[in-house]
C-alpha cells in the first residue's frame, strides 16, 4: 500500500461529527425527505439588520485593505468596553486579538500556549474541537469526568486529574453540548485549584449572551486579578448576534500571551476580515433589541425542550441553563433496545433511517449513551421532531 501523503498529524484528526451531520440532513432533504435536524450548531436567525448594513457601508467606505492583524483599533477598543461592561473584566485594547471565529481564536490560543506533551485539562462533556486543536499542536488532552449526575466538574474532579504535566484547563461555560453554565462559587473553587497549581485557563465563553432563568454567566477572569493574569477569554459575534458566516472571534489575554498570539497570526492567517470587523463594531456598540428578542426565542424553546424530553419515559435530562443545546441522557433506552442498537452512534444513526430526525451522538463529546439536540430550529420543528423522537424510541 502507498504511504499516506497527508502528514501523521492531520490524519490522527477526527472529521467533525457536527458539521458531518449537518451535511447528511442537507443531502437527505436534497433527495426529498422530510428531516428535521436537531444537528445545528448556530442561530437560526439573521444577522440584524443594522449589523448588515454596516458590513455594506463598510465596503462602500474603502474598508477592503489589510487592516492591523489583531484587528481595528476601534473593533479591539470596543471588544474590552464590552468584556469591562458585560462581565466585569479588565483586558485592555492591547490585550485583544481578532481572528477568524472563536475557533480560530482557540487554535492561536493553544498554539501560543502549548509546549509539546503539555497536557490539558478537557472537562466531559467537551465541544468536539478542544481535544482535537490540543492533539494537532503536539499537547495532550486528559478528559476530565463531570460530576455524577451532573454536567460540570468540581474542584475534587479537577484535582484527581493533574498531574505534573498540567498546563492548561479548558473550561466552556454557558456549555456546548450540555447548556451548563457554572456559578460564581462554583469558578470560585475551581480558581483555588488552578491557582494552587500554576495553570493556566482558556474560557470559552462564546455563549456568554445565552443564560436562561436565573442562570448568571460569570467569567472566571473576573474573580480576581491572579486568574484573569492565567486566563485567556475567548468570545465573538457568531452566536450572540447571528454571524456564524462572517468569521469574528477573539482571545482576550495577559499581555505576553496576546502579543504571542498576534506574533502568530501575523505569521499564518494575518487580519480577520475587514468588512467583517466593521459588522463586528457595529454588533458590539449599536443596541441589543434583537440580541434580547433571539435570547428569549431561545429560553422560550429551551423551557419547551425540557418539558417535552422530561415527559419521555426512560430520557434523563439536567436542564440546560444557556447556549442552545439540550444533552439528554438516553442510556437506559439504549440498554432495553431490542433492534441492535446498542450506543449513541447506533441510535443516531437509527433516528436518521427511521424518523428522519438527526441529533449528534453523545460519543462525539465524550459522553457516551447521550444525544445533542439543538434547539436552534423553528418551534413547529422541534414539536415535530420530538413527536418522531418519542414514536421512535419506542420503536427501538
Ligand atoms: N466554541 C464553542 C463552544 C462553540 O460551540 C463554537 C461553535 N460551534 C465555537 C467556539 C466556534 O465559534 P466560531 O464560529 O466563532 O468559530
Amino acid at each position: 500500500m502507498k504511504p499516506s501523503r497527508v502528514s501523521s498529524r492531520v490524519q490522527a484528526l477526527k472529521p467533525s461529527e457536527t458539521l458531518a451531520l449537518g451535511a447528511r440532513a442537507r443531502e437527505l432533504r436534497a433527495q426529498g425527505h422530510s428531516v428535521i435536524s436537531f444537528a445545528a450548531g448556530e442561530p437560526d436567525f439573521d444577522t440584524p439588520e443594522d449589523v448588515r448594513e454596516a458590513g455594506v457601508e463598510a465596503i462602500r467606505a474603502g474598508h477592503t485593505r489589510y487592516t492591523a492583524v489583531a484587528g481595528v483599533p476601534e473593533l479591539r477598543a470596543a471588544i474590552s468596553e464590552n468584556l469591562k461592561r458585560e462581565n466585569g473584566l479588565d483586558y485592555g485594547p492591547a490585550q485583544i486579538v481578532v481572528s477568524n471565529g472563536a475557533k480560530h481564536a482557540i487554535w492561536n490560543a493553544f498554539l501560543t500556549l502549548l509546549e509539546p506533551g503539555d497536557q490539558v485539562l478537557c472537562p466531559v462533556p467537551y465541544w468536539v474541537t478542544f481535544p482535537e486543536l490540543v492533539r494537532l499542536v503536539g499537547g495532550e488532552p486528559v478528559l476530565v469526568p463531570a460530576k455524577r449526575g451532573s454536567m460540570k466538574i468540581g474542584p475534587e474532579e479537577l484535582t484527581r486529574a493533574i498531574t505534573k504535566r498540567s498546563k492548561v484547563l479548558v473550561l466552556n461555560s454557558p456549555n456546548n453540548p450540555s447548556g451548563a453554565v457554572y456559578t460564581r462559587e462554583e469558578l470560585m473553587q475551581i480558581g483555588e485549584i488552578v491557582r494552587r497549581h500554576g495553570l493556566y485557563v482558556l474560557s470559552d465563553e462564546i455563549y456568554e449572551q445565552l443564560v436562561f432563568g436565573s442562570a448568571r454567566h460569570v467569567s472566571i477572569a473576573s474573580i480576581d486579578p491572579d486568574l484573569r493574569d492565567r486566563t485567556i477569554v475567548i468570545g465573538g459575534v457568531s452566536k450572540t448576534w447571528a454571524m456564524t458566516g462572517w468569521r469574528i472571534g477573539f482571545a482576550a489575554a495577559p499581555r505576553d500571551l496576546a502579543e504571542g498570539m498576534e506574533r502568530l497570526q501575523g505569521q499564518s492567517t494575518s487580519n480577520p476580515a475587514s468588512v467583517s470587523q466593521f459588522a463586528a463594531i457595529r454588533a458590539f456598540t449599536g443596541p441589543r433589541d434583537s440580541v434580547r428578542a433571539m435570547r428569549e426565542c431561545f429560553e422560550r424553546r429551551r423551557d419547551t425542550v425540557v418539558k417535552r424530553l422530561s415527559g419521555i419515559r426512560g430520557v434523563r435530562l439536567v436542564p440546560p441553563e444557556g447556549a442552545f443545546y439540550a444533552f439528554p441522557d438516553l442510556s437506559e433506552r439504549i440498554q432495553a433496545a431490542r433492534n441492535g442498537v446498542s450506543d449513541s452512534a447506533g441510535l443516531s444513526d437509527f433516528l436518521i433511517d427511521e424518523a428522519r430526525i438527526v441529533c449528534v451522538p453523545g460519543s462525539a463529546f465524550g459522553m457516551e449513551g447521550h444525544l445533542r439536540l439543538s434547539y436552534a430550529i423553528a418551534d413547529r420543528d422541534i414539536e415535530e421532531g420530538l413527536n418522531r423522537l418519542e414514536a421512535a424510541l419506542d420503536r427501538m
